[in-house]
């Protein structure tokens, strides 16, 4: 007998059917001896159509206000699921985040797991019930305020759940049968992958591929939870993430993020206490700088361009404007039509000239390059928004990381 952690996307609990689809699978996995703990996301759109109505109501930012709404998104599928098990026979509880002893930071939309004291989730298992608890959501112990873990932060509340627990396993259901090689709705021969490491789902996660939010694997890491992304669909195996995999890979799959601006601030001082003066109010404001690149000084004077979250720009354009004058820059530049292209893959660590066919493959089908950051398990090159999707076939028919060894011997 084992415990389960099984998280259902928005997608999963969308409507009525799928809701009783979803407690037919949990109770499957009760009825089968195991011991099973559910954490729900909103129903289908609501998270956003709660946003947008926000939005019509006030133009102005309510951050507390704005959690106190998001959170009832997750508050319905949870009480709804509970129904749906309660009706197949097996009795059934849920919780809200802060009845599930989530603590979290006090910052509101974006807050982190600092601990779970998960002693009624125990309660109601040692009871025999499926305890269901409302993703992406939890308490700030301190000021008694609920807050929410940020957009996809029901995927944190399962893993950081499940290692709470000392769960053997945390199932993410979603709409999609696993991670894939690349984005199939960009490359019809993307694959789904089996084991990604969770080094590498990290990575994957960060540069924009989305079916896990990137907090949740390190918690997976952390804690040392393998986590295994599969359909709420149909019964298939999906894709395991975990500490050690099976097969190296050089290039295990090829990301994209269209989601990212680009910010230049021109003509800055080539000297010490220019790029400090320029970061740290962005950090002060929680601007989620990403890429940064420092152009080549000509005559003592460079460029300094980085990349930030749409959401993010107007807060990074006033504040870079504001500083223009304070470290002698010239003006700020921004540019929205941009993407970002990454391969990972835990084999470049010993493998040399990943970057260099990268880039020979991207020069081949006339793609400029604009900025360009590694980490030792990934190469990311920034390019036109336009380029994006031609970048991302190239990368896949350059690299082949879904290809089987056998295919590959033959080449
Ligand atoms: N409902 C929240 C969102 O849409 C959290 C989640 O789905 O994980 O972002
Ligand atoms: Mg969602």
């Amino acid at each position: 007998m084992a415990l389960i952690v099984q998280k259902f996307g928005g997608t999963s609990v969308a409507d009525a059917d799928r809701i009783r689809n979803v407690a037919r699978r949990v109770v499957e996995s009760h009825r089968a001896g195991n011991d099973v703990v559910v954490v729900v996301s909103a129903m289908g759109a609501s998270t956003d159509e709660l946003v947008a109505l926000a939005t019509d109501v006030s133009e102005n930012s309510h951050p507390r206000e704005m959690d106190m709404l998001l959170t009832a998104g997750e508050r319905i599928s949870m009480a709804l699921c509970a129904m749906a098990i309660q009706d197949l026979g097996v009795s059934a509880m849920s919780l809200t985040g802060s009845q599930a002893g989530i603590l979290t930071t006090s910052v509101h939309g974006q807050a982190e797991i600092i601990d779970i004291r998960a002693d009624r989730v125990r309660a109601g298992l040692e009871e025999g019930r499926v305890v269901i608890v409302a993703g992406f959501q939890g308490v700030d112990p301190i000021g008694k305020e609920i807050t929410t873990l940020g957009r996809g932060g029901s995927d944190a509340t399962a893993v950081a759940l499940a290692a709470a627990l000392g769960a053997d396993v945390c199932e993410i259901y979603t709409d999609v049968d696993g991670v894939f090689s690349a984005d199939p709705r960009l490359v019809a021969s993307a694959k789904k992958l089996d084991e990604v490491s969770f080094e590498e789902m990290l990575e994957l996660s960060g540069a924009g591929a989305r079916v896990l939010m990137a907090r949740s694997v390190e918690f997976g890491r952390r804690y040392q939870i393998p986590i295994h992304v599969r359909s709420s669909f149909h019964d298939g195996v999906g894709t395991w993430v975990k500490e050690d995999v099976m097969e190296e890979a050089i290039v295990r799959g090829v990301a994209h993020d269209t989601s990212e601006a680009k910010v230049t601030v021109h003509g800055v001082p080539d000297k010490p206490g220019v790029a400090a003066g320029i970061f740290e109010p962005l950090a002060a404001a929680g601007v989620n700088v990403d890429m940064i690149v420092q152009n080549v000084s000509i005559e003592g004077v460079t460029d300094i361009s980085f990349t930030v979250p749409k959401a993010h720009v107007a807060a990074a354009t006033e504040i870079t404007e504001s500083v223009v004058a304070s470290v002698g820059a010239a003006g700020v530049d921004v540019d929205d039509n941009i993407g970002k292209v990454s391969l990972v893959g835990a084999g470049m660590k010993s493998e040399l000239g990943i970057a260099s066919r990268m880039f020979r493959v991207l020069a081949e089908h006339g793609i400029n390059i604009e900025m360009i950051s590694t980490s030792p398990i990934r190469i990311s090159c920034v390019v036109r928004g336009d380029d994006v999707e031609a970048a991302v076939r190239s990368l896949h028919d350059g690299f082949r990381p879904s290809a089987e060894p056998e295919e590959e011997s033959n080449v």
